[in-house]
C-alpha cells in the first residue's frame, strides 16, 4: 500500500502545531488586564490569558461568571472597559468584528429556513462578494469537513438538531477564521446527541487545526474535549490547566467544587485526620470504603472511620455519604463492579493514599 494520509489524532495534532507556530511564536489569543463593566456589574474583572495556536481551549464556569462577555469582547461585539486583546500578535481591542480574523458559533444558530444548506453556508461569502465558483467550492469543503457533504440541497427543517448545529459550524468554518469562538454550541441538544457532537466537534477541530475557544458551564464537556481549561468565577479566572491538572490539582476550593464533586475536609476534621490545619480536597473515587474496621490502613494511606448516612445508586457507580467520627463529611464513589454493598447506617473505614488529599487555598 502507498503511504496513507495521516488519520491518527497524534499526527494531526503535531502537524497543526508545526504549521501554526510558523507565525513567529505569538499566541493565537493574548488577553491582558481585560475588564468589562455594565454599570455597577463587574462582568469581567481582570483577565490575563495566552492561548497558543491550534489549541482546543475551554472557558468553564457557572452562569454569570463572565465567559460570554470575554468571548464577545474577543469577537468585537463588546468593547473592553480596560485591557487589551491580541490576535496572533496584532492588537484588535478597538477593531470592528469584521476586521478580526475570528468567527462565532452561538447556541441559537439561526439558519435561514428558506435557503438550502449550501446557500446558508455560502451566505457570508456572498455578502463579501466572493465569486460564485469559489463560493461553491469553499462551501462544499466546509460541508465535507462537518460530514454533511451530501446534504447541501436540503432545507434546515429537513435536518436533525445535530445536523443543523453542524451547518452552523460549516457557516463559520467557510470563512477560514484563525480562531473559532463557540458559546455553549451544544446547549440545545439532548444529552445523547450532545455526547456524539462532543466527539465530532473535537475531531473536526483536529482536522482543521483552527484554535477553538469553547464556552461551557458543563464540567464533563470541558474535561472531555479540551487541551486546556480556564475555570471562571465572578469575572475572574481561578485556574488555567489541562483537564488532568484542573481535576487532580484544583487551585482553589471553588475549582475543587465546580469541577467534580466538592469533597473537602477542614477545621477539626482535617486536623484530626490529616494532622494539619487547612482545607483539603479528596476526590470521591480515590477513597476506598471498607466495613471491616479492624483492618489497619496500608502504608502510605490516610484513613478515617465514620457512619454511612446515605447511599445513592447511579447504575455504573454507587455513592456513599459518610459522616466522619473526627468531624466532617465525605462522599465516596465506588465502581459497581460487583453487587452494590449496602453499608447504609453502618460503620465503615475510609482510606486513601496520602497524595490524594491535598491542600487547597481557602479563598478563591
Ligand atoms: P456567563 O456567560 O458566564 O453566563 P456573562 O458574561 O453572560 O456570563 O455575564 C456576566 C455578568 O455580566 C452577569 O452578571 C450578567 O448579568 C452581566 N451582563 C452580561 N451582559 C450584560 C449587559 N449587556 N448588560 C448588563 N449586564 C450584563
Ligand atoms: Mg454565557
Amino acid at each position: 500500500m502507498p503511504h496513507q494520509a495521516p488519520t491518527t489524532s497524534a499526527e494531526g495534532e503535531q502537524g497543526t502545531f508545526a504549521i501554526a507556530s510558523d507565525g513567529g511564536g505569538d499566541p493565537a489569543i493574548r488577553l491582558r488586564g481585560l475588564r468589562k463593566e455594565f454599570g455597577q456589574v463587574h462582568a469581567v474583572d481582570g483577565v490575563d490569558l495566552d492561548i497558543p495556536p491550534g489549541e482546543f481551549f475551554s472557558m468553564l464556569g457557572p452562569s454569570g461568571s463572565g465567559k460570554t462577555t470575554v468571548l464577545r469582547m474577543i469577537a468585537g461585539f463588546e468593547l473592553p472597559t480596560a485591557g487589551t486583546i491580541e490576535l496572533h500578535g496584532r492588537d484588535v481591542s478597538r477593531l470592528a468584528p469584521f476586521d478580526r480574523d475570528v468567527n462565532t458559533v452561538f447556541q441559537d444558530y439561526a439558519l435561514f429556513p428558506h435557503m438550502t444548506v449550501q446557500q446558508n453556508v455560502e451566505y457570508g461569502l456572498r455578502v463579501k462578494r466572493v465569486p460564485r465558483a469559489e463560493r461553491r467550492q469553499r462551501a462544499k469543503e466546509a460541508l465535507d469537513t462537518v460530514r454533511l457533504g451530501e446534504f447541501g440541497e436540503r432545507k434546515p427543517d429537513q435536518l436533525s438538531g445535530g445536523q443543523r448545529q453542524r451547518v452552523a459550524l460549516a457557516r463559520a468554518l467557510v470563512n477560514r477564521p484563525k480562531v473559532l469562538l463557540l458559546d455553549e454550541p451544544l446547549g440545545a441538544l439532548d444529552l445523547k446527541l450532545r455526547h456524539t457532537m462532543q466527539t465530532e466537534l473535537k475531531q473536526i477541530q483536529r482536522d482543521v487545526g483552527i484554535t477553538f475557544i469553547f464556552v461551557t458551564h458543563d464540567q464533563d464537556e470541558a474535561l472531555t474535549m479540551s487541551d486546556r481549561i480556564a475555570v471562571f468565577n465572578a469575572g475572574r479566572i481561578e485556574q488555567v490547566g489541562s483537564p488532568v491538572e484542573v481535576y487532580e490539582r484544583p487551585a482553589s476550593a471553588f475549582v475543587a467544587g465546580f469541577v467534580g464533586t466538592s469533597n473537602l475536609l477542614s477545621g477539626g476534621g482535617a486536623e484530626n485526620i490529616i494532622g494539619k490545619p487547612g482545607v483539603f480536597s479528596i476526590r470521591p473515587e480515590k477513597i476506598r470504603v471498607d466495613a471491616d474496621l479492624s483492618k489497619p490502613a496500608d502504608v502510605g494511606e490516610t484513613s478515617a472511620t465514620g457512619t454511612v448516612t446515605d447511599t445513592v445508586y447511579a447504575g455504573a457507580t454507587v455513592r456513599y455519604e459518610v459522616t466522619l467520627d473526627a468531624g466532617g463529611q465525605l462522599s465516596v464513589v465506588r465502581q459497581n463492579t460487583a453487587e452494590p454493598a449496602d453499608f447504609e447506617g453502618g460503620r465503615v473505614r475510609l482510606s486513601w493514599r496520602h497524595e490524594h488529599s491535598f491542600r487547597v487555598p481557602e479563598a478563591g
